[in-house]
């Protein structure tokens, strides 16, 4: 942590803790190793190369489970820039790990929402944005790849608006595009900074600022492109939507950056800005109020649980996000779900690209908690006396179904056991028919690559061969009916009830039209797309 002599609210108040969305191949792993280069985190960028060559030697899920494997680190980092101290909490960059990233949100307080600048809005940023939407959280945008000949500018506006639904203001606007990506023109200081050209993006982008006015500017920028940046200013302040704090903070206006994180061009002027507008952790809703960051109780909830991270020790750890008062190592707290007192020792952060044993952590960091087989996801941890509960994180829609069992019947328990913990850590959804005394398990998970990950993980962690057999739904509703009763339900011919793990019934049904049909034949029903939590 810091050598410098932080009080505790000194300490609240300096955490910014945000995720980064994209589309894969946006640029959201160089953005994050940019960001760790200019907090002097690392010494030289460079290893997202190295990352991605080796990337293409292996089967795609393979690297997923080598991902995994390496996700410990890069599942949340924490860095320290001008006195900010930054949890990035990281979001697997595979569609089909999507539902990991949804609950990953519930632990930010902010997005960057990276987007390329000659794809523009693509579906997975699409996906990600509505659950930050959800959530109210402020949306930043990061336009990449300025320095390749990209889309107009005004055109990525428009699209961001028009797919999004969000109002945008930029903050910073490009000077020129491609090769002439030369620099930022910032609307709020009224500023140009001229990058000078140089290191490939392995160190940090040397810079001249000063005044739109300042005559050196026409003459380093060449007519046309000043001429450019005055015509395009003067459009923005015309045409675009006023920078205003209240509107972003609340997730309905989005500041708007452009710059290049392979040549780190912008990316400071981002960072800086970012900082600056964003906010501290707020105060959180629980079943009991608000709860104040600032305050002296200490709270915070579960929202990733991580199993046989390290296959040497077969460890599984529970991410803690803390929300108010003071971590200690080895403090006791209050597990509100089990109403049972715990030790919390050997708690680890992730510092850059380390794994440590934490001694204090704060409101906004992450914490990795060793965890026994006693955590679920949405559990809160409080202080001594307190009983507060967070809001749970929901179950959101998983988009494929089959059922599974093991090949060998001698192996159940080991299956069983398998499952249950691949289902507590949120990696698959699991259901079982009611009623019916028959024991099938059916598996629901958002992308088919959950699947390959669901028989390798079995296999290699739990000895256990599975027979899968694919269902053909692609759809599932939470169910929400007073005096709701399976034997007098109305199904339509393509759809099932189910029970969830909490025994909640679920509908699955093979496309929308059957939806609808479900819910003319029910009067009273509600169907919902994610769980309920309380
Ligand atoms: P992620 O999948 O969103 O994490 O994307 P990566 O950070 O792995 O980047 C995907 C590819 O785009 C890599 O080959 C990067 O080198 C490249 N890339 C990232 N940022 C930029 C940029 O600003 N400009 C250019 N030209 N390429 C970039």
């Amino acid at each position: 942590m810091s050598e410098k002599n932080f009080n505790f609210v000194d300490e609240v108040r300096r955490r910014r803790t945000f995720a980064i969305i994209s589309h894969p191949d946006a640029g959201k792993t160089t953005l994050t190793e940019k960001f760790l280069l200019y907090g002097g985190a690392i010494r030289s960028a460079g290893s997202v190369k190295s990352r991605r060559s080796q990337k293409h030697a292996v089967s795609d899920w393979m690297e997923i489970e080598k991902q995994r494997g390496i996700s410990v680190t890069s599942s949340v980092l924490q860095f320290e820039y001008n006195n900010f101290c930054i949890n990035i909490l990281d979001t697997p960059g595979h569609q089909d790990f999507s539902e990991d990233t949804y609950r990953t949100l519930v632990a930010a307080d902010s997005a960057v929402m990276v987007i390329d600048c000659s794809k523009g809005v693509e579906d997975q940023t699409k996906k990600l944005f509505q659950v930050c939407k959800m959530r109210g959280i402020p949306i930043f945008t990061f336009i990449n790849k300025m320095d390749r000949e990209g889309r107009d500018p005004f055109e990525l506006l428009e699209d961001i608006e028009n797919v999004l639904g969000i109002r945008s203001c930029p903050v910073n606007w490009p000077i020129g595009s491609g090769k002439e990506f030369v620099g930022v023109f910032n609307r709020h200081k009224n500023q140009v900074e001229l990058f000078n050209d140089g290191n490939h993006g392995q160190a940090i982008a040397q810079s001249t600022t000063g005044d739109i006015s300042d005559e050196k500017f026409t003459e380093l920028l060449g007519q046309s492109l000043h001429e450019q940046l005055l015509s395009d200013i003067e459009l923005l302040d015309i045409a675009g939507d006023n920078f205003d704090i209240d509107e972003i903070l609340a997730g309905n206006l989005t500041p708007v950056f452009f710059g290049s994180a392979l040549t780190n061009f912008g990316v400071e002027p981002f960072l800086e800005s970012f900082l600056d507008i964003t906010t501290p952790p707020k105060a959180r809703m629980s079943d009991l109020g608000e709860v104040n960051p600032e305050s002296d109780n200490f709270s915070g909830f579960i929202f990733k649980i991580q199993a046989n991270m390290n296959p040497a020790h077969r460890d599984r750890i529970a991410f803690l996000r803390i929300c108010s008062g003071k971590f200690e190592k080895g403090m006791a707290v209050n597990h509100v779900q089990q109403g049972k007192k715990i030790k919390l020792s050997q708690p680890q952060q992730f510092m850059a690209q380390d794994r440590v044993i934490v001694d204090s952590a704060y409101p906004g960091d992450i914490i990795g908690i060793h965890d026994p087989g006693i955590f679920n996801i949405g559990d809160t941890l409080c202080q001594d006396q307190s009983r507060l509960k967070y809001k749970g994180i929901p179950q959101f829609a998983p988009e494929h179904f089959a059922t599974i069992s093991a090949k060998n019947s001698m192996k159940r328990k080991q299956f069983l056991k398998g499952i249950s913990q691949l289902s507590e850590e949120g990696a698959i959804q699991v259901y079982k028919r009611p009623n019916t005394g028959v024991e099938e398990l059916i598996v629901g998970v958002v992308g088919v690559l959950q699947f390959e990950v669901l028989e390798y993980r079995l296999k290699n962690e739990y000895g256990v061969d599975i027979l899968m057999h694919k269902l053909p739904y692609g759809h599932i509703r939470w169910i929400e009916m007073e005096n709701f009763n399976y034997t007098r339900f109305s199904l339509a011919m393509d759809t099932v009830v189910l029970e969830d793990k909490d025994q909640n019934p679920v509908i699955l049904l093979q496309n929308e039209w059957s939806v609808r049909n479900v819910l003319e034949r029910n009067e009273g029903l509600v169907l919902r797309e994610t769980s309920r939590v309380d």
